[in-house]
C-alpha cells in the first residue's frame, strides 16, 4: 500500500529498475532514472532556495520533463502548478500570478511568453526553458537526505478548467493522489489492475486532472506511461497499434478519434480499457465507440478536479447498446467514495428527483489555493463537497448528472437543464455539435436558445431544429430560437463554454 511518491518511486526503482517509466516519442526513462532524476531535481530546486510549500510552475505541453518535476515536487512537498498552454495569455498571466511561483519552468516554445509573463510579476519569477533545465537537472548529484512531504502536505495545484468562472487553484497532496486506485486497495475491480506490460496513454493535457491523474495512476501501478506532447486522433490510433493498453479521453477528443479515416483500419483490440468523462457524452456517439472497440472496457468516469479526479464510475457491463438506459448515467460511486445527491434543503433528495451531487471523499482536496471563502462554501464541515453539479441518483447508487447548476435555465418559472435538451437536439442528422443556453425574455424571465454547428455538407433551417426538439421535449424546454454558429466555444479540457455563447445577449443585464 503506498500513500506517497516517495515510497513509490523507491520502490518501483527496487521492484522494476530497467522497466519503462515514461516514454515520450521514444525517448525513455526507466524507473531506475526517475527516481535518480527526481533526486536531481531535488537538488536543484535546493539550489535555488525552493523548498517545502513553494511554488513552482510548469507552462508548457505534456512532456517528461513535466512528470519528474511533479514527482519531484511531490516527494519533497514543493507544490507544482501546471499551466494550461492553449489559453490566451491573459489567462496564462493571471493563473502564473496567482501560484506566486518562483520558479516557472517552459518548454522551448513558451519561454518568451513565460519571461514577458514574469516581468509583469511582484515576485519575479526566474524562468528557465526546457533544455536549460534538461541540462542543469542532469548536472546536478541526486539528493540523498532531505525530509520528505508530509502526506497531506500540498504538492500539485491544477486549476480547475474555468467553465463556469475564472480557474481556481486547487490544492491537493499525496493523500489525496493515492488515496483511491493505487495496488494496495485498488477494491479488486478488475481494470485498477496493472499487468507490467500494460502502458497507459496520457494524451489529455497535464493541466488537468485527466492529463496528471492519469500520469500518476500509471506511476503507481509500476507501468509505462506513454506521454503525448498533446492530443490529435492520429496519434492516438497510432499509440494503440503501438501497445497502449489503457487510457482517459474527453468525449470531444474521443468523437475525433473514432471518427478519422484510420480508425476503420486500426486494431482496438490491445486496448484493454478506455475511459471517458469530464463533459456530458452523446449517447448516440458512445453507442458508436463501443461498436468500434468491441473487446475494450469502455467506462465512463465523473468526477473534477476538486476530488482529484474520479469519484462516480459506469463500469464496462453498463455498456450494452441495446437500449440500456444505464448507458445515460455516469456510475455510481467508486470503492471509498460516499455520493449524495441533496435538495436545495441540504438533505438527501429523494430517489428520482435532482439535486446537487456531493462528495466525500479521501481524495477531496484541502481547499482552494487563495480564495477561502470559494474553499468554505465548498466544502462543509462533514467534509461534503458541493460539486455544482445537478444530478438524479436511482435507487441502485448510479447518477444521471443533469447539468451544472449554474447553468439551469428558469424560464416561466420552470427550471430547464441545458444537457437534456442538447441531448435531444444531438439525434438531428445535420448537427454536428449543439450547446443550450438561457437569453433574457421579458415574458418568460429566461428563454430557452440552442446555439448549433451544422455537420459539413449539410443546411440547417432553424425553424426544423425547432420542430425536432418539440417532439422530444416538453414545449417549456423546446428552443424558442436557434443560432447557427461557425464553430462551438470550448476550453482546453473539451468543454463547451456556454457562458460565452450567453455573454453578447446578457451584456448589462447581470
Ligand atoms: P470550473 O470549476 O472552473 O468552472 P470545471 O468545473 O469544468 O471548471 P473541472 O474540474 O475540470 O473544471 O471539471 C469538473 C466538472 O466536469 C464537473 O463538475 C462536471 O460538471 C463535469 N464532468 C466531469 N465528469 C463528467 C461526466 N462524466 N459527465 C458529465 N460531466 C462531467
Ligand atoms: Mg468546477
Amino acid at each position: 500500500d503506498y500513500t506517497h511518491f516517495d515510497d513509490v518511486l523507491r520502490f518501483w526503482a527496487k521492484k522494476r529498475p530497467d522497466q519503462t517509466a515514461l516514454d515520450q516519442d521514444g525517448r525513455t526513462t526507466s524507473y531506475r532514472d526517475l527516481d535518480q532524476n527526481t533526486r536531481r531535481i531535488i537538488a536543484l530546486f535546493a539550489d535555488h532556495g525552493i523548498g517545502k510549500g513553494d511554488r513552482v510552475a510548469w507552462l508548457g505541453k505534456n512532456s517528461d520533463l513535466y512528470c519528474q518535476l511533479y514527482m519531484a515536487s511531490a516527494r519533497l512537498g514543493v507544490v507544482v502548478a501546471p499551466v494550461g498552454w492553449r489559453l490566451a495569455p491573459p489567462e496564462i498571466g493571471y493563473i502564473l500570478k496567482d501560484t506566486g511561483a518562483k520558479l516557472v519552468f517552459a518548454g522551448e516554445e513558451f519561454v518568451d511568453i513565460a519571461k514577458r509573463v514574469a516581468l509583469t510579476l511582484d515576485t519575479k519569477p526566474t524562468v528557465i526553458g526546457e533544455m536549460e533545465a534538461r541540462a542543469a537537472i542532469a548536472a546536478q548529484t541526486p539528493a540523498e537526505d532531505y525530509a520528505k512531504a508530509d502526506p497531506t502536505d500540498p504538492v500539485l495545484q491544477l486549476y480547475t478548467s474555468g467553465t463556469t468562472g475564472n480557474p481556481k487553484g486547487v490544492m491537493l497532496s499525496n493523500a489525496n493522489l493515492f488515496a483511491l486506485r493505487n495496488p494496495g486497495n485498488a477494491a479488486n475491480l478488475p481494470w485498477n489492475h496493472y499487468q507490467p506490460d500494460d502502458c497507459m496513454l496520457a494524451a489529455m493535457p497535464c493541466a488537468h486532472i485527466g492529463g496528471t491523474g492519469l500520469i500518476n495512476i500509471a506511476i503507481a501501478n509500476g507501468i509505462r506511461c506513454r506521454v503525448e506532447a498533446e492530443f490529435n486522433p492520429l496519434g492516438v490510433l497510432e499509440a494503440i497499434e503501438q501497445g497502449a493498453t489503457h487510457m482517459f479521453i474527453v468525449p470531444a477528443a474521443l468523437q475525433m478519434v473514432v471518427q478519422h479515416p484510420r480508425a476503420a483500419e486500426t486494431d482496438f483490440s490491445n486496448m484493454r480499457y478506455l475511459l471517458y468523462g469530464a463533459a456530458p457524452m452523446p449517447l448516440e456517439l458512445l453507442k458508436e465507440v463501443v461498436r468500434t472497440m468491441p473487446d475494450t472496457g469502455v467506462m465512463q468516469v465523473y468526477g473534477m478536479t476538486e476530488t482529484t479526479g474520479t469519484v462516480t464510475h459506469l463500469p464496462p457491463d453498463d455498456h450494452s447498446i441495446d437500449g440500456n438506459e444505464r448507458m445515460r448515467s455516469a456510475g455510481k460511486a467508486v470503492p471509498g467514495v460516499e455520493i449524495e445527491v441533496r435538495g436545495s434543503d441540504g438533505k438527501a433528495a429523494p430517489l428520482g428527483e435532482i439535486g446537487e451531487i456531493c462528495v466525500r471523499s479521501p481524495t477531496n482536496m484541502s481547499g482552494y489555493w487563495n480564495l477561502p471563502e470559494a474553499t468554505t462554501s465548498t466544502i462543509d464541515p462533514d467534509g461534503w463537497l458541493h460539486t455544482g453539479d445537478a444530478a438524479i441518483m436511482d435507487a441502485d447508487g448510479y447518477v444521471y448528472i443533469q447539468d451544472r447548476i449554474k447553468d439551469m435555465i428558469i424560464t416561466g418559472g420552470e427550471n430547464v437543464y441545458p444537457a437534456e435538451v442538447e441531448s435531444a437536439i444531438y439525434g438531428h442528422p445535420a448537427i454536428a455539435e449543439v450547446a443550450v443556453i438561457g437569453i433574457p425574455s421579458e415574458k418568460w424571465g429566461e428563454e430557452v436558445k440552442a446555439c448549433v454547428v451544422c455537420k459539413p455538407g449539410h443546411e440547417l433551417d432553424p425553424n426544423d431544429v425547432i420542430a425536432y426538439a418539440r417532439e422530444r421535449v416538453a414545449p417549456f424546454k423546446t428552443p424558442k430560437s436557434v443560432d447557427v454558429i461557425a464553430e462551438m466555444p470550448r476550453n482546453p479540457s473539451g468543454k463547451i463554454l456556454r457562458r460565452q455563447l450567453r455573454a453578447p445577449y446578457w451584456e448589462g443585464q447581470e
